[in-house]
């Protein structure tokens, strides 16, 4: 047990109870010794006085015959005689003329001294004699004067000696005491330090220390107090972490669900969207075209609230994920803007585009966010406008090269300064009758904040009723590489299905395509896009039909889907892979096209061995673009 410890910083009550008490006994002791000293004093002051009352009149007496007879060889005698007698250092005496008749002790050349008034034994410390003046007197008359030095020598010794053991005595008391008082401390104080060392223990994790002492004393019940008081942290604790696995666990189920919502929304959607789109591009007479087109335009509203309750969900659920990718902004504006144009040219408005600052627009950041905030913003700067115009505008400013600020201008109805925080809450609209007038369900700007905030950056907002609204956004990203390679996922509100036909070059240069899908309305939509788009399809229903016929005949293009009975297409692919690895084949083009839009499925594509993404639901154009680029790496590389 280290209880003991004998360094005792000031900091501690122990050491603190200590001095206080030593200093008090030091104090105590002194007054103890002082006063002894004093009262031992004033005794041997008496003793001395005592002693020059005995033995003046003795010696006065002897010298008064030979005085009378002026016989002062005898006085001298007399003198030298009681000299001899302890405790007298000088005897002389003086005749009535003041000369001095007979001397012991005193030096002749030196003055007689004078008497002292009292004996001060402070003073007597130089010279360590009291005079002592009387006069020799006969029936009255003075026969003379006879001075005498009492020696206070031993009566010094003596103080010393008593100073020396009283400061000894003093000095052992005081050790023993401290000594006494510090094992009284460190008893009174253990439970103390084993309490100390026991909350050191629990601060540094250790929510099972060693249980300290109790008992019935104070310090027993506080140790007691103790011990339950960490048992309860303890417990809680662990209910804690098991309430955190609990949320962790129906967090988990909830990103399941929503993946799984996700993809079962988004299959059948392909369908809807992906048949419309086949269907739009027969043969149609105009009430069945205007029939069509609002089942796409109904699609496409459907798809957009899917996607901003999906997002939403997401954002709620802390699971949104960023990617850092390459990605042209100008290119990104670019086909942004081009479906967000027709859109407001239907409505009899203008978007007006201008940038400034010198724009490395080659950056490192997540695209499609960012088109997904632009999009919100326009959209929204579109749908909330009726006359005028919407301006897109974005610099870079030379001071900090890759940090680009957006702005979205609108002459549209505006919002009221009382309603401007409140929009970017969920499902908060500015009027009651938005819902009603526009359509919206609240949720995209708060999903825009969100991003532009994980991104980031930060959106602002100024408005006036009546007159319009700017929002503006400043976003960092990373200086990146001038991209060659495209980006496959075509934009989110890509325009309607524009006419194809399958040009010259296309037929002359068909690919073989395989398509690994096992849902059939989209094995038939994708077979029909690809082959109106002049080139060859073989369709396998599942991933294992599809690396048996990838092993067997040299394609072009795969296009794997990701989630299939008997093998899926992650699994497949790596198969694929490693069977080129073994035999030494070319890398064959394998893309994604899949329902599952989750950026960490892109990466379970990418770790797979994939080379591309399509996110379905996909626009035919989305896929003619992808056949296209193919086409294009294809005839480079020959
Ligand atoms: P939604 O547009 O789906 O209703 P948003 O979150 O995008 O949801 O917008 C919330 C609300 O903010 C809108 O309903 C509208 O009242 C207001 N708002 C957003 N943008 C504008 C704008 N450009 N002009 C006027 N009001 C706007």
């Amino acid at each position: 047990m280290k209880l003991v410890s004998f360094s005792l910083p000031m900091r501690s009550v122990r050491a603190r109870f200590l001095l206080a008490a030593v200093v008090v006994e030091a104090v105590m002791l002194t007054l103890l010794v002082s006063n002894s000293l004093r009262l031992m004093n004033s005794y041997l002051v008496e003793q001395v006085e005592q002693h020059a009352r005995q033995i003046t009149p003795v010696l006065t007496a002897a010298t008064i015959a030979p005085m009378a007879q002026r016989d002062y060889a005898t006085v001298q005698s007399v003198l030298d005689e009681s000299l001899s007698q302890k405790g007298v250092s000088y005897l002389v005496v003086v005749d009535t003329q003041n000369n001095r008749v007979a001397s012991s002790g005193w030096p002749k050349d030196q003055p007689l001294p004078k008497p002292d008034s009292g004996i001060d034994l402070s003073l007597a410390a130089g010279i360590p004699v009291h005079h002592v003046q009387t006069p020799i007197l006969m029936f009255g008359q003075r026969l003379g004067t006879m001075y005498m030095g009492l020696d206070l020598s031993h009566i010094l010794a003596a103080r010393k000696a008593l100073l020396t053991q009283g400061a000894l005595i003093a000095a052992g008391e005081l050790a023993m005491s401290a000594l006494l008082l510090m094992v009284l401390g460190l008893w009174l104080t253990r439970h103390l330090v084993d309490l100390t060392r026991a909350s050191r223990e629990v601060t540094a994790g250790n929510l099972s220390p060693a249980p300290v002492n109790e008992g019935d004393d104070e310090l027993g019940q506080l140790g007691a107090a103790f011990n339950a008081m960490s048992r309860t942290i303890k417990q809680r604790v662990q209910d804690l972490v098991q309430a955190k696995e609990q949320a962790e666990q129906s967090n988990h189920a909830k990103s399941d669900f929503l993946a799984t919502m996700s993809h079962e929304i988004r299959t059948p959607m392909n369908g809807i969207m992906g048949m419309t789109d086949l269907v739009l591009d027969t043969r149609l007479d105009a009430e069945q075209r205007e029939l069509l087109m609002a089942v796409k335009t109904s699609a496409n509203a459907l798809l957009g609230i899917i996607n901003e309750i999906l997002d939403f969900s997401k954002i709620e659920a802390g699971k949104v994920e960023l990617e850092a990718i390459e990605f042209d902004l100008e290119q990104l504006l670019r086909h942004c803007l081009a479906p967000l144009r027709a859109r407001a040219e239907g409505k009899g408005l203008k978007i007006e585009s201008m940038a400034s600052g010198t724009l490395d627009t080659h950056l490192v950041g997540d695209p499609n966010r960012l088109r997904q905030v632009l999009n919100n913003l326009i959209g929204n700067a579109i749908k909330f406008t009726s006359r005028g115009g919407i301006t897109v505008g974005w610099e870079c400013r030379a001071e900090t090269p890759h940090s680009f600020r957006f702005w979205i201008s609108d002459t549209g109805i505006g919002i009221p300064e009382d309603k401007q925080g409140s929009v970017f809450e969920a499902f908060t609209q500015a009027d009651n009758s938005t819902t009603r007038n526009y359509g919206g369900t609240g949720l995209g700007l708060t999903i825009s904040s969100t991003l532009v905030h994980l991104m980031g950056g930060k959106i602002q907002l100024v408005s006036a009723v009546g007159k319009g609204s700017t929002f503006e956004f400043t976003l960092p990203f990373k200086p990146g590489r001038p991209l060659n390679t495209l980006v496959l996922e075509a934009p989110a509100q890509a325009s309607a299905l524009a006419p194809h036909g399958t040009d010259a070059s296309t037929q002359a240069h068909g690919l073989h395509v395989l398509l690994v899908e096992d849902h059939p309305i989209n094995q038939k939509l994708a077979l029909s896009l690809i082959e109106r788009a002049g080139h060859r399809v073989t369709l396998a229903h599942n991933g294992e039909e599809g690396l048996h016929l990838a092993m067997q005949h040299p394609f072009d293009l795969v296009l794997m889907d990701m989630q299939m009975p008997v093998m899926d297409g992650l699994e497949a692919t790596r198969a694929i892979r490693s069977h080129e690895a073994a035999h030494k084949l070319a890398r064959l083009q394998i893309v994604a096209m899949t329902a599952n839009a989750m950026p960490s499925d892109r990466q379970a594509c990418d770790d797979a061995g994939m080379d591309g993404f399509l996110s379905k639901p996909f626009k035919a154009e989305d896929l003619r673009d992808l056949l296209r680029q193919t086409q294009e790496r294809l005839a480079v590389a020959q």
